[in-house]
């Protein structure tokens, strides 16, 4: 029942709007075929949907450097370690797609899951080095497998000219970007900006489940990138780590899992020398894990 519901969806959206919409491999494979030998560019932005102004900025620099702009949504069950964050993700596609249509996507791509994993498939291994274990992949063991896993899957489709990643996912982009090196797959990686709520929190899927109260801590975690930011030129790295633990000290409701600042290229910890730092944190405000980061030079 509700298949039909989202299918009746479908069909009257996509008679009604100029956005595509497909579920399956081989109908969107070759609508981009015919696209592709028409001489377009295609911007790949891929998502887990439940929409929000962070994704719709990816979507506008698709739109501005790429012919026809695609939105993946797919809750790729292979990158959550945690069963129960996998079933509470949010899965809002009736409104997902009111928002793609007014940000001007050309293509939504929307397979079910046994669309992209068979029963019998091989597990995976990419050997993506150290940026694996740390970090992220060290409080989410197996995450960056899977979405390599996905991402591999959603260019060999898509076949996308360039594909448009958040910097709010920092790791993750070093991640896929060196999964593009290593297979040279032919794709040009863009980074877009942190979009942030006024307040400076970062968007996120996950802040649906915020309560207004943790809304509030979980401004610590910008408050505290900013702060490390505005202190940067002023304090060496051990007193800027320092000032970070006294700040989390008073946010007692926030349970931090990580703090770091580390080279940006690599995510090894930072060293005086280091050019390129980010300084990246990961926390829970109540059964919520955020992440954020700030390139602080
Ligand atoms: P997700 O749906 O959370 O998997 O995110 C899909 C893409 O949107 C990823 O490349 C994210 O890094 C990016 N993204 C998520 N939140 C933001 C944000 N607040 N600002 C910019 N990009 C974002």
């Amino acid at each position: 029942m509700v298949i039909f519901i989202h299918f009746l969806i479908f069909a009257l959206v996509s008679n009604s709007t100029p956005l595509k919409i497909f579920t399956t491999k081989a109908e969107i494979a070759a609508y981009l075929l015919q696209k592709r030998s028409a001489g377009k560019t295609i911007g790949l932005v891929p998502t887990m949907g439940a929409l929000h102004n962070g994704h719709i900025s990816l979507l506008a620099q698709a739109k501005a450097a790429t012919d026809v702009v695609v939105c993946s949504i797919f809750v790729n069950p292979t990158q959550f370690n945690d069963p129960k964050d996998l079933e509470r993700y949010p899965r809002p596609i009736e409104s997902d797609i009111k928002k793609l249509i007014s940000a001007g996507c050309d293509v939504l791509f929307n397979p079910p899951v046994n669309e992209v994993y068979d029963d019998n498939e091989p597990a995976w291994h990419l050997d993506i080095g150290p940026l694996e274990n740390i970090l992220e992949g060290k409080f989410r063991p197996g995450h960056y497998q899977g979405v390599t896993q996905v991402v591999f899957k959603l260019f060999d489709i898509i076949k996308p000219d360039m594909a448009f990643f958040g910097q709010k996912d920092y790791q993750q982009v070093l991640v896929i970007s060196r999964m593009v090196e290593l297979l040279n797959m032919p794709v040009k990686m863009v980074m877009c900006p942190i979009v942030r709520e006024p307040g400076g929190l970062a968007m996120s899927s996950r802040n649906v489940h915020l309560s207004a109260g943790e809304k509030q801590q979980a401004l610590a975690l910008s408050q505290l990138l900013q702060m490390v930011k505005d202190n940067f030129a002023t304090h060496t790295l051990p007193e800027l780590k320092q000032l970070a633990a006294d700040f989390m000290s008073h946010q007692p409701e926030i349970k931090m899992e990580y703090f770091e600042l580390a080279d940006g290229d690599t995510l090894q910890p930072a060293t005086a020398e280091t050019e390129k730092i980010v300084a990246l944190i990961a926390a829970w405000a109540g059964k919520t894990r955020l992440i954020d980061n700030m390139i602080v030079r």
